[in-house]
C-alpha cells in the first residue's frame, strides 16, 4: 500500500483529498502546513507522493518544495502540487522547485487519479 500525504491548511480540501485517495487504496497522511509537513519528513516517515498546498501559514508549498529539495533525501517523495490559480509563472516556479506536477483546485477524482498515474504511484 502506498502513502499519499496530504499538505493543506484546509481541512475540507485535506478531508476531500483523503476520501478520493482511501477509495484507490493510498494509506493516508496529514499535515496543515510545510513545517508539519517537513517534520514529518525529516522524522524520516518519507510518504510514496505528496499533495501539496501553495498558500498555507508557517511554511508554504514553494518554501516547503526548497527545503525538501535541499534535503537531499534518496528517495524524495513524488510532489503533485495543488494550486487555485491558473497561473503559468507560479507553475513554472513550482516545477523549478521540484514539483513532479501540478493540478488546479477544485480537484475531481479523475483528475487526481489521472496525476497519481503520471507521477508513477498509481
Ligand atoms: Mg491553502
Amino acid at each position: 500500500m502506498k502513502t499519499c500525504l496530504i499538505v493543506d491548511d484546509s481541512k475540507v480540501i485535506r478531508k476531500v483529498a483523503r476520501h478520493i485517495l482511501e477509495a484507490l487504496n493510498f494509506n493516508v497522511e496529514e499535515a496543515g502546513d510545510g513545517r508539519e509537513a517537513l517534520d514529518r519528513c525529516e522524522a524520516g516517515n518519507l510518504p510514496d507522493v505528496i499533495l501539496l498546498d501553495w498558500n498555507m501559514p508557517v511554511m508554504s508549498g514553494m518554501e516547503f518544495l526548497r527545503s525538501l529539495g535541499a534535503s537531499g533525501f534518496d528517495n524524495r517523495p513524488k510532489v503533485v502540487f495543488c494550486t487555485t490559480e491558473n497561473d503559468v509563472a507560479h507553475i513554472r516556479a513550482a516545477i523549478d522547485a521540484g514539483a513532479d506536477e501540478y493540478m488546479m483546485k477544485p480537484f475531481d477524482r479523475e483528475t487526481l487519479e489521472s496525476k497519481l498515474q503520471l507521477v508513477g504511484v498509481a
